[in-house]
């Protein structure tokens, strides 16, 4: 008989990273950003080799924007976005990481890399999020699509609007429970504190917007 595919249960896969990968929660935040900045990178490179394309420093950034009022931490990034095949396989497929192939083995020594190593980064943000909406729009492209996932049973995509190349990260926040709490990721001094921790990590500004409610 033919070897066969072991097919990860992704439903249990994703509570056990929940549970046992990542023991901060505040690393998602990592997690986010750092994708939104190899998002910049990759049409930064572009830029090197495509005549067409001009790279210009200011257009070219990373906003965090908590929304008490809807309960939303937003990250939005100027970057390459995704065609909706890219959606499918970039985060359709838990644990596999594309990044991963592209990153020296001396990044990965210093145990700050690990968890890329697992290529579930993206997927960090079911920690905090009760769902999680993609909204981008590729470089090239005239159409943007929407992906939206309540993290255990699957993802939708359907087209939808957006103005600019780029991509938003919408985190719909959990409520607090009597074991944990989750408001701190809407509130701007613990979520800049988070981003200066990890700032050295990010090539690119990172702004911010809040909301009060
Ligand atoms: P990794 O960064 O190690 O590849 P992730 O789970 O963090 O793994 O991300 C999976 C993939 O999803 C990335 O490799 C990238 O192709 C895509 N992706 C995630 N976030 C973005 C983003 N903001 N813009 C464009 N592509 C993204
Ligand atoms: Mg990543």
């Amino acid at each position: 008989m033919a070897k066969r595919q072991f097919k990860a249960e992704s439903k249990r896969l994703l509570e056990m990273m929940i549970n046992s990968i990542y023991s901060q929660k505040e690393i998602f935040l990592r997690e986010l950003i750092s994708n939104a900045s190899d998002a910049i990178d990759k049409i930064y490179y572009k830029a090197l080799t495509d005549e067409s394309l001009t790279f210009q420093q200011d257009q070219y950034y990373i906003k965090v924007t908590a929304d008490k009022e809807n309960r939303t931490l937003t990250i939005s990034d100027t970057g390459i976005g995704m065609t909706k095949e890219e959606l499918e396989n970039n985060l359709g497929i838990i644990a596999k990481s594309g990044s991963l192939a592209f990153k020296s083995e001396n990044e990965m020594k210093d145990g700050q890399e690990i968890i890329g190593q697992f290529g579930v980064g993206f997927y960090s943000a079911f920690m905090v999020a009760d769902v999680v909406t993609v909204i981008t729009k590729a470089l090239g492209s005239d159409e943007a699509f929407k992906w939206e996932s309540k993290g255990a049973d699957g993802y939708t995509i359907k087209t939808c609007e957006k103005d600019h190349v780029g991509t938003d990260i919408i985190i719909k926040v959990k409520e607090n429970t009597e074991e944990e709490t989750y408001d701190e990721y809407l509130e701007e001094h613990r979520l800049s504190s988070i981003i200066k921790k990890y700032s050295d990590f990010i090539r690119y500004p990172v702004k911010m917007d809040i909301t009060e409610q």
